[in-house]
């Protein structure tokens, strides 16, 4: 079939749906989206909760607990050892479809009865702030990571020790704020960095050794700002840079930047990968429109965060290890197979609108069950009624439609309404990358978590800590720190933060040595603006078709495009003819290449 244009239910934007797309959903049996690829991949992402950690009693021990979900909201909560234990049992609360009632209804009330777990998470060893994490030891305020240790306030390490404030770092040790590396050492302010130590302020540089301030560097030492120095001239001028300072360090970085605008970057970061578009791809081949899709992923579509021999999916916000054939999915993983609508949940096949089934098949809108097949609504059939049951539900899922607020239909085919989520939307994974202000998002029909009232005041100010991390004194461990967000001189320079801001933070007791340890200034935001800050180096999930920019007089704005080529380029003088997919808006500032010019000037 020829490719189709339709218009998004919730943006009203037009999107496509092409030739391939048609034998996906024929292959799966699922009617056509009816939202844009982006909006489903917002509305996934409201079902999964970030990083908000609240106090909160567990529904069975009573005990006080610390979790993802905030206190007075309808749904039961057990503490991680009630959770995994046996004294309850998921299928109690199961029910019969209802058919005088749309299936969306029905399944929120199924969702606030079933018990929910404080965290997610296995394999944690003194690491109890830790929520959707795998063999954690000595770990603090560190989501979706796995097998690392003694590390504070990050986000998808893997095997990765002494590392702070990072976001995606893989195989590292002694690492601060750091974002999609692998195997850095002794590293600070590495970003697509890979391979480098005793060093700080990298973007894509790879194997690199005592450098500072560099750019697309290879196999380099001794650099600063890609300028080459001799190892006696380099310790020299480096001295100079003294990071322990926040003065020194903030110079540092806004010098860092507007470096590294004025060297043309790639157009993506896409490694030993074939027939693929997208940003932040590796080893992965027949990809479309992905986004973070690493290791042996194929044959995919609108994957955001997939990986590990993933194969054959459309819509995946998280996913992957040995899957295949999911469609709007938010994590699930590891050795799950037709898979649909379904957040959470792993060892799992041909199952559809379940939120955290495990090693579970044939299961229809079940919450929390495990070892279970053939049950719909938390409710045990034999496989002859499920079948037919399930047949009679998806006529009645298009017969009697849930229809929100804003008259967008949900029938059969339809990702679960973002109002019906455990989380609000400034609670869930979709607040980082959409930010979007309480008023927009009510108007939307979708859900807002006030801050509750703080019990605590600021008893340090950004102007009283001390500039330089020697002169930091224990007894800063006892402050409330106020975050420079919050300050009314941000503020007036800035608009109003819209990052999450919790107005202030408390800095503990291990990250302090490692400051200390790594001579790195304290820092002056709160964790949620430190991520946000992060984040800024890496762009989110929308492609533009764009020309390489390489001869190309003048960018968009009018601004003269200021590099000048050191390499001969295989276009001559002229323009660049090559064009490409990237995340780049035609407004951005940096200086986009494609790969045959990017590769003489860099490589
Ligand atoms: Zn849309
Ligand atoms: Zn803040
Ligand atoms: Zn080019
Ligand atoms: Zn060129």
């Amino acid at each position: 079939m020829d490719s189709q244009t339709k218009v998004c239910q919730n943006c009203h934007q037009r999107f496509w749906i092409e030739s391939e797309d048609f034998d996906f959903y024929k292959k799966i049996d699922v009617p056509m989206p009816t939202w844009c690829p982006e909006c489903r991949n917002l509305r996934r992402m409201m079902w999964r909760e970030e990083r908000t950690l609240y106090k909160n009693t567990c529904g069975l021990c009573g005990k006080q607990i610390i979790t993802i979900h905030a206190p007075g909201t309808p749904f039961t909560v057990y503490c991680r050892e009630c959770w995994w234990s046996d004294k309850w049992d998921p299928m109690d609360y199961g029910r019969e479809y209802d058919f005088s009632q749309p299936f969306f209804i029905q399944y929120r009330k199924l969702l606030e009865v079933v018990p929910r777990p404080a965290f997610t998470g296995t394999n944690l060893v003194e690491s109890d702030y830790s929520h959707a994490c795998q063999n954690l030891k000595n770990c603090y305020y560190v989501f979706w990571s796995y097998f690392s240790e003694n590390s504070q306030f990050d986000y998808g390490l893997l095997f990765s020790k002494d590392t702070y404030d990072s976001y995606v770092v893989d195989n590292s040790d002694h690492v601060y704020s750091s974002l999609h590396s692998n195997r850095l050492y002794r590293t600070q302010f590495g970003y697509f960095s890979d391979e480098c130590l005793d060093s700080a302020l990298l973007f894509n540089c790879v194997g690199c050794s005592n450098c500072f301030g560099c750019v697309n560097l290879r196999k380099q030492k001794y650099c600063i700002f890609n300028q080459k120095f001799s190892k006696d001239e380099y310790a020299k001028e480096i001295a100079t840079w003294d990071l322990g300072s926040y003065k020194k360090l903030e110079e540092a970085r806004q010098k860092f930047r507007e470096f590294y605008f004025s060297l043309p970057r790639r157009y993506a970061h896409i490694l030993n990968s074939q027939n693929v578009t997208g940003d932040i791809i590796r080893d992965t081949k027949n990809c479309k429109t992905c986004f973070s899709a690493l290791d042996n992923v194929e044959d995919c579509k609108y994957i955001y965060f997939g990986g590990l021999n993933l194969k054959d999916s459309y819509d995946v916000s998280g996913g992957g290890i040995n899957s295949q054939l999911l469609y709007e999915i938010y994590a699930m993983t590891g050795n799950v197979e037709r898979c649909f609508f379904s957040a959470g949940g792993n060892d799992s096949i041909d199952t559809m609108y379940c939120d955290w089934a495990r090693n579970s098949s044939d299961s229809f809108g079940c919450v929390s069950v495990q070892n279970k097949k053939y049950c719909i609504l938390n409710r045990q059939y034999t496989k002859e009624e499920y079948e037919a049951l399930l047949k009679t539900i998806r006529k009645h899922m298009d017969d009697m439609p849930y229809v929100d607020k804003k008259g967008r239909v949900y029938k059969f085919g339809e990702f679960f309404p973002p109002e019906f989520s455990a989380y609000a939307y400034n609670e869930s994974a979709a607040f980082p990358w959409y930010s979007r202000t309480k008023e927009e998002i009510l108007e939307e029909g979708w859900q807002w978590r006030d801050e509750a009232e703080r019990n605590y005041k600021v008893t340090l100010r950004q102007e009283n800590i001390p500039d330089h991390i020697k002169d930091v004194s224990d007894s800063i461990l006892n402050e409330i720190i106020e975050c420079r967000h919050s300050t009314s001189l941000w503020q007036t320079e800035h608009k109003a933060c819209l990052d999450g801001c919790t107005k202030a933070f408390r800095l503990t007791r291990e990250e302090l040595a490692f400051h200390r340890e790594m001579n790195i200034a304290l820092p002056r935001l709160c964790p949620n603006c430190r991520t946000a800050e992060i984040l800024s180096w890496r762009n989110g999930f929308h492609l533009y078709k764009r020309k390489c920019q390489c001869n190309q007089l003048k960018t968009k704005d009018q601004k003269l495009i200021t590099y000048a080529n050191t390499a001969e380029h295989f276009h001559g003088n002229g323009p660049c003819p090559n064009e490409f997919e990237t995340t780049f808006s035609p407004e951005s500032k940096e200086i986009v290449y494609c790969d045959e010019c990017y590769k003489p000037e860099f490589l």
